[in-house]
């Protein structure tokens, strides 16, 4: 057996591999989550299966238990999410890594750090490749979420140079799929809900800015890859995203025409620091890993539109924002 532990395990990217890893009998896959993103209904469907175990538990404390690899994936990831509570967003980033290094480096486990485009922050390089350092503000109201990665990415190589420690980095790009939560805050999930519920669609800003958005499953493959790759010195860090890029408009064209829906584009305060473009260069992964993509923007909306239709209508999608002009 393979024992392998899922930090953010009722998230959206973690339940969504939790539900890959459960696949092979041979694996024993331990969640943990201490719901304050997560939603123990991601898991629903993997909690009677004899290799699967959750535990509600917060990594910025210390956890101990036999692992042969870890995923750290906890951290609120929407930026509505992880600003509510940013010491706690930099607690999560920093606690947590460093309780998972000692605890991949007591069993001589292999952590893989579910790291993030946000690392690069307002880029100056477009598209944005691994060597490229980024442009973080780090005061601004995202810095919790950026410098609280780029220091989880620091303390990761600083275990392997000092203890050997065996770690692997993704740099993930926006996500998008089921098990979004409807109201985290993201652009897509919102669109897509308001779209469904006939509410206006709220652009912010111009729309101008892009985003180069890959479907969950095509991630979850990657990270799978980045994580069973055999040569112990690939570490990363390596971009796992589509480079598909589209303005945040044309996202918000598109879901209004694939839904049918009647709903208006309205246009709502730009937030601060918001990056203006992202796209990442893949090069690095289709290289070492053999992955690239392969799910197109509009067949991933529809399986996510899907998504969102059969949740219903249960719980609100309240986007506070203030409101500018009809568009
Ligand atoms: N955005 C938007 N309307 C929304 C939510 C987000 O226009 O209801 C924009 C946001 O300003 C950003 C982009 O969509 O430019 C992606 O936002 P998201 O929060 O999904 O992720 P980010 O890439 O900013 O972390």
């Amino acid at each position: 057996m393979t024992r392998i532990l899922v930090t953010g395990g009722a998230g959206f990217l973690g339940s969504n591999l939790c539900a890959r890893l459960v696949r092979n009998p041979e694996n024993q896959v331990i969640a943990l989550d201490n719901l304050f993103t997560g939603r123990i209904e991601n898991l629903q469907e993997l909690t009677n299966l004899p290799n699967f175990t959750f535990i509600e538990h917060d990594i910025t404390q210390y956890i101990d238990m036999p692992v042969d690899q870890i995923y750290n994936a906890a951290c609120p990831a929407s930026p509505p999410a992880y600003q509510k509570s940013p010491t706690g967003t930099t607690k999560t980033c920093v606690l947590g890594i460093l309780n998972m290094l000692e605890l991949a480096k007591k069993y001589n486990a292999t952590l893989l750090q579910f790291s993030t485009s946000e690392v690069y922050g307002e880029p100056q390089v477009h598209p944005q490749v691994e060597t490229y350092r980024g442009n973080v503000n780090p005061i601004g109201i995202r810095s919790c979420y950026d410098e609280g990665k780029r220091c989880a990415e620091s303390l990761c190589f600083d275990y392997h140079r000092e203890f050997g420690t065996k770690i692997k980095v993704v740099r993930i790009f926006n996500t998008y799929g089921p098990q979004m939560d409807p109201d985290d805050g993201r652009v897509v999930s919102n669109f897509i809900v308001q779209a469904l519920q006939g509410k206006d669609l709220t652009v912010y800003g111009d729309g101008s800015q892009t985003r180069s958005f890959c479907y969950v499953d095509d991630l979850i493959d990657g990270i799978c890859r980045m994580m069973n790759e055999s040569r112990d010195d690939f570490m990363g860090p390596v971009n796992l995203g589509n480079p598909g890029e589209f303005t945040v408009l044309e996202l918000a064209e598109k879901v209004i025409a694939m839904t049918g829906s009647n709903s208006r584009i309205v246009r709502c305060a730009l937030p601060a620091d918001d990056p203006t473009q992202r796209r990442p260069e893949i090069s690095l992964a289709k290289e070492t890993l053999g992955w690239a993509p392969s799910i197109l923007l509009d067949e991933g909306l529809n399986q996510t539109i899907n998504y969102f239709s059969n949740l219903g209508n249960e719980r609100s999608n309240t986007i506070k924002c203030k409101r500018e002009t009809g568009h």
